[in-house]
């Protein structure tokens, strides 16, 4: 029996209606930006296995110095004790970061980094003596799928049986270079009525919305509006993070600063599943204190996994080089070539870039999860390339070590497939 039929019989997949989409393609090997499946078939990761394996498959230098620490130290209780790959880490990290950030709090995955950074916000008031209890978020905003950041995502299709257990949150527009006087004018209203705690809210890109894109200053407005409002700001950066929108982290394009970030995916160049929620001195303050109770009481068993950190901190030397960088503009500029070439084709609504992150609107109506959306996907595989269509936007974001023969291909099959739409 093939990998693919064993699957079948106690595999339950993520994302994934079985009875509607009962087969599972089984991959055997990844290398660099390609993916090889049980037949032997290759595909072009052009999505980086969701934006993580962003310095290639299996790389070779994050494998060898992560095999290096296996012998040292595999896993230690992270409360209590510490190491040398998280605090080299921190260093690290602290170095690239927005310069307001000061304190890294570990955890596991994106939904997690972002509960906590929920948790800052809430507490931070509770602390200071401050009963706040409403969030504010943006609509279409994807934030994961634990109950925290489910009640603050916007795109919530599928949640409907657990709405009535989610968290108090009130909805703004996304700017879209016209609605920043409304938009500003919603958030004096809701702070007037509401005890607002916090922002939560994907920096320029909203990932999981169809790579929808807003504009820096107006993002920059509504940050200003929190900080006079002493609304915690929670830039959700798990998509963005890490040189995506052509700068380490989104938040660096803004001049206000988050209060606090959320940081996974790329984390760990795709080896290890880690998280990260970072923060200002002053959320760190606030729960610094004689009170044991003012601390902030969340823990998971594999916080600061030295595996993981190890592979985090060879992931971000990775990024900080010459070669990935140049990559980086490489594609960029590739990008804004296909994009003029391709946003003229009468199948094509409109496209948008970010970094490395290239979208393109079909001029077609489309479901989400659909049969015209099914029918690209299996183009896209049948032509050699991995792209995961959200409705009608196909969007790129492809791992920085992709190859211009290979963007070529991807560009190349992109445009075929308008033909079957
Ligand atoms: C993927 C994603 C998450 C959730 O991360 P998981 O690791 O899948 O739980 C949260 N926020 C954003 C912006 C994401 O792209």
């Amino acid at each position: 029996m093939t990998l693919k039929q064993r699957d079948k019989k106690h595999l339950w997949h993520p994302l994934t209606q079985h009875k509607l989409h009962p087969e599972s393609i089984a991959i055997i090997k990844a290398k660099g930006c390609i993916l090889t499946d049980e037949n032997g078939n290759e595909y072009i990761d052009a999505i980086a296995s969701w934006y993580t394996c962003m310095y290639g498959h299996c790389n070779d230098y994050i494998t060898s110095r992560v095999s290096e620490q296996m012998k040292q130290l595999d896993q230690v209780v992270f409360s209590g004790f510490t190491h040398e790959p998280a605090v080299k880490l921190s260093e690290a990290l602290i170095n690239i970061l927005p310069d307001n950030q000061q304190k890294i709090f570990f955890s596991d995955n994106g939904s997690t980094s972002v509960e906590i950074g929920i948790k800052m916000a809430l507490q931070y008031h509770f602390n200071n003596g401050e009963k706040r209890n409403t969030l504010i978020a943006f609509e279409d905003g994807f934030h994961g799928d634990t109950f925290g950041a489910m009640s603050v995502s916007g795109l919530s299709v599928y949640n409907g049986p657990f709405e009535e257990f989610f968290l108090d949150v009130k909805r703004i527009p996304v700017p879209n270079g016209e609605n920043l006087e409304a938009i500003l004018a919603q958030l004096e209203k809701i702070s007037k009525d509401h005890k607002v705690a916090g922002f939560v809210y994907e920096p320029l890109v909203q990932g999981a919305a169809a790579m929808k894109m807003h504009d820096v200053n107006d993002l920059n407005a509504i940050l200003q509006f929190c900080k006079s409002n002493h609304i915690i700001t929670v830039a959700d950066e798990v998509m963005t993070g890490f040189g995506k929108t052509g700068k380490h982290f989104a938040s660096l394009h803004m001049e206000t600063k988050p209060d606090v970030m959320c940081l996974s995916k790329a984390l760990t160049g795709g080896l290890l599943p880690m998280a990260l929620t970072t923060c200002s001195q002053d959320i760190y303050d606030a729960f610094y204190s004689d009170d044991i109770g003012k601390g902030l009481f969340h823990g998971h068993t594999y916080s600061a996994n030295p595996l993981a950190c190890t592979a985090a901190l060879a992931s971000i030397e990775l990024l900080q080089t010459e070669a990935i960088q140049s990559n980086i503009q490489r594609i960029i500029t590739s990008h804004q070539t296909f994009g003029e070439h391709i946003k003229k084709h009468p199948k094509v609504k409109g496209i948008r870039q970010s970094g490395v992150i290239f979208a393109l609107d079909l001029d077609v109506e489309m479901q989400r999860y659909g049969n015209l959306r099914d029918k690209l996907f299996k183009f896209f595989m049948d032509h050699g390339v991995f792209l995961r269509p959200l409705g009608n936007t196909i969007y790129i974001q492809a791992p920085y070590v992709v190859t211009e023969t290979q963007l070529e291909k991807i560009y190349q099959v992109i445009e075929e497939a308008l033909d079957i739409v």
